[in-house]
């Protein structure tokens, strides 16, 4: 073995690769982070890792990557892919602990409310590489800029179709960064060798979820979606669910989710599509679509339908949605 190969991974010389990381955001809506009637330090911390790992494992597809799914198919400790690395699997503990702090540094054990600011801090446990922290990083980009973060934002089939009648997602989970830490610049070729090195991607294994990735995501920002349970609701329309809705859905259920059905052995879908309304300079519909099943370009079509004033450039998909992490990355260091 070289010496070389003793040395950890080369970084920029201002950043500590295994010293702690804390992002600063701002909450510009209550973000949840569990059932309100049990508060607790470990139902936040629980809801919010769950949901940064969700986001995680879609820009880690995204970028060519295997990630499993922690509710399905499990990696195992010896043969595990770069979001077990990271957050842990059977045998592979997490790499890191993490820490949601209020402004002045304390501990928050509750659910954080709008307009609160609040820290992310990862106090690494094991080694931490450059390439996870970037990693890391674009997550939080993507969720503060594109997507929501909390529970009832994550795509989980358990999480979303059995509370049809519970409120909505769009009051939830849209975040502002305001703060990194201090990172190397990040290079996507870098990212997907590294993401490349780990587990191969085994289509069988993985195939039920492989939608979930930002080769698959669309946003559009300044735009949300009617979504009350009435007849003529548009959000309705983008998914194609029926109106009225007392049938269910067939060529379209992948957008709508659907609900299990335990008799006929079918399992819980989440929907597809996502949107928030407020507040209104954070606006936006977002959603994923299916290779086969619904492609970037009917999705656009029945957003048109929803917004006639819909133009091609605003809806950003994941590869323009790369494009402008990347940049944004290189240009400004917040
Ligand atoms: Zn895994």
């Amino acid at each position: 073995m070289s010496e070389d190969e003793h040395q950890p991974t080369a970084c920029d010389p201002e950043v500590s690769p295994n010293g702690v990381h804390t992002w600063r955001l701002e909450a510009l809506t209550n973000i949840w982070t569990g059932n309100a009637s049990c508060k607790g330090e470990n139902l936040v911390l629980t809801g919010l890792l769950g949901s940064l790992r969700w986001w995680f494992e879609v820009l880690v597809r995204g970028l060519g990557g295997a990630a499993c799914d922690p509710n399905a198919t499990r990696c195992q400790a010896k043969n595990h892919c770069p979001v077990c690395e990271l957050f842990g699997c059977t045998g592979w503990a997490r790499k890191f602990r993490f820490q949601v702090l209020d402004e002045t540094g304390k501990t928050m054990s509750s659910a954080i409310a709008k307009a609160a600011e609040f820290q992310w801090r990862f106090v690494p446990l094991r080694g931490i590489g450059k390439e996870e922290w970037a990693l890391l990083h674009l997550t939080f980009c993507l969720i503060a800029d594109y997507g929501a973060i909390g529970g009832r934002t994550v795509f989980k089939p358990s999480d979303e179709n059995s509370r049809a009648n519970a409120q909505h997602p769009r009051d939830y989970g849209l975040v502002k960064l305001l703060e990194k830490p201090p990172l190397g610049r990040t290079d996507r070729e870098i990212l997907q060798q590294y993401i490349g090195g780990w587990r191969e991607v085994d289509h069988d294994d993985f195939a039920d979820f492989a939608w979930a990735s930002l080769q698959n995501f669309w946003c559009v920002k300044g735009k949300c979606l009617a979504r009350q349970n009435n007849n003529n609701s548009s959000y309705n329309k983008a998914i194609g669910r029926p109106e009225p809705k007392s049938q269910a859905c067939r060529g379209d259920s992948w957008l709508a989710g659907r609900r299990p059905d335990r008799q006929r052995g079918v399992e819980a879908e989440s929907k597809k599509v996502f949107s928030f309304k407020e507040p209104a300079d954070a606006r936006r519909t977002f959603g994923f679509v299916k290779p086969g099943t619904v492609s970037f370009h009917q999705m656009k079509e029945r957003l048109k339908q929803a917004w006639p004033d819909l133009k091609d450039t605003d809806f950003r998909t994941g590869e323009a949605i790369f494009e402008a992490l990347f940049k944004s990355e290189t240009g400004d260091s917040r």
